[in-house]
């Protein structure tokens, strides 16, 4: 059989940097070398690592991983022209183009995707696992929540047309975001700036009054609501979200459905969330029932972290080196989840518990995010700003953006090869090699 490759991403007429990202699948034959080309230049091979379900239902006979995710570096290039990026089968005798894609080259950073703000790190509960608020948290003192000046520095990166934001979490790191008294004139003025990016939402739900689901309805920015759960039922609930109460968050959840649904509209997409710890991983199938009964959109889970001092040894996952005491009891649970059925328009959102490889950066989208903490100091993601807290040498800043402009903190060599290196699959700091996200859980 001859080799077959498509280039998903970048797209056609996609703006693209010195660095590009390449995504997409390719079935390579034994005696060929596929190339990937920007015009006649050679950037790299392709080399596939992902298993693609899509790829191998049309292609049943093939077992080897068809999907890839990698970076090429572009030397000098004509600026603002087209460029041809293919991919090309090469052997003794011939070269044949299997997939291509026209390519504007400029200065842009086309690896940052998505941008998280803080808006608040004020909470009116204490979680059990919370890194910020449990009993067990090494807490920093600092600001509480997002005033004008902290909003201002996080604009020129919204509005610089080298970087290409499509996500904008408008959510707290560790807080409750509808706690600020300016989060809807904030999230306005950040959606505003970058049209193009569509808002997210995460909530511990407390706050969903008849007002505030008639404003966040009216943002037409937000395209989707969490709210965290972490338990099926009111007594777990309680115990775990300490200063939460379930009656109230149930209520307010059914509120805010049953708006959107009397608006006759589909979106902001509402979604609930749950971290699966050791401590209630048997609570999900009464979750999923609860939440299905409801008419949430998707039901949602995530691995904690298991990192910090508050939700150390709590993960329920594998690693590459252990099996977790757990596991089968997880794997039976996780039997049961599947084995419900769930309404027409609910589904599930579940992440792995064993490693799989999905992508080239972690499930956690390290090399493409970048978060702004209430503070003013940048991470690539919040498990190493929450391990800051607690002062482990590798979870410093990468700057602060009331300190220094923002272009040039995500320009700096320590957030680039951060990047580069997650997207050649090697882990950036010891703290990721230690993350359930890095082994795409
Ligand atoms: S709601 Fe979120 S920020 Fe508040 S205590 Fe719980 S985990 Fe922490
Ligand atoms: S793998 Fe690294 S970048 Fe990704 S979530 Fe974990 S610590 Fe953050």
């Amino acid at each position: 059989m001859n080799s077959l490759a498509q280039i998903d991403e970048p797209l056609d007429l996609e703006e693209v940097g010195k660095i590009i990202r390449v995504k997409g699948w390719a079935i390579k034959s034994d005696t060929e070398t596929l190339g990937i080309y920007l015009d006649d230049i050679l950037l790299g091979t392709v080399d596939p690592f992902i298993d693609r379900t899509d790829v191998s239902k049309g292609f049943p006979g093939i077992s080897k991983p068809t999907g890839f995710d990698q970076v090429v570096s572009v030397p000098e290039v004509p600026d603002g022209r087209l460029h041809s990026l293919t991919i090309r089968s090469d052997d003794d005798h011939s070269s044949r183009t299997l997939s291509l894609r026209r390519v504007k080259y400029g200065d842009f950073d086309s690896l940052l995707r998505i941008a998280v703000i803080d808006m608040s790190r004020m909470c009116n509960f204490h979680c059990e696992m919370c890194p910020a608020h449990s009993s067990k948290a090494n807490h920093r003192s600092g600001r509480l929540i997002a005033d004008q000046s902290l909003i201002n520095a996080v604009l020129p990166l919204l509005k610089n047309p080298r970087y290409r934001i499509r996500r904008i979490g408008a959510s707290a790191i560790w807080g409750e975001p509808l706690m600020n008294p300016m989060y809807f004139q904030n999230t306005e003025k950040i959606a505003s700036t970058c049209p193009e990016a569509s808002v997210s939402l995460y909530t511990n739900g407390s706050f969903l009054t008849e007002s505030n689901i008639t404003r966040l309805l009216d943002l037409e920015c937000t395209k989707s609501i969490t709210v965290s759960f972490d338990a099926g039922t009111k007594e777990n609930y309680e115990r775990i979200r300490k200063g939460g109460r379930w009656e109230t968050v149930i209520r307010n959840l059914s509120a805010l459905i049953g708006e959107r649904r009397r608006r006759g509209k589909k979106i902001p997409t509402i979604s609930t969330n749950f971290v699966v710890m050791k401590d209630n991983f048997r609570e999900l199938p009464v979750y999923v029932k609860r939440m299905a009964d409801l008419g949430v959109d998707v039901i949602g889970a995530v691995n904690a972290h298991s990192l910090y001092s508050s939700d150390m040894d709590q993960g329920v996952f594998d690693m590459p080196w252990r099996t977790n005491d757990v596991a089968e009891e997880r794997e039976r649970v996780l039997q049961e989840v599947r084995a419900i059925e769930l309404p027409p328009g609910v589904s599930l959102g579940f992440p792995s518990f064993v490693p799989t490889r999905k992508s080239a950066e972690c499930s956690f989208e390290g090399a493409s995010r970048v978060l702004v903490d209430i503070d003013g100091d940048v991470y690539p993601c919040c498990v190493i700003q929450s391990l800051n807290y607690e002062g482990h040498p590798d979870a410093r800043p990468m700057g602060n953006i009331l300190k220094e402009n923002i272009e040039s903190i995500l320009a700096s060599r320590q957030f680039t090869d951060f990047r580069l290196k997650m997207l050649q699959r090697e882990a950036p700091t010891s703290i990721c090699s230690r993350c359930p996200f890095f082994y795409g859980m």
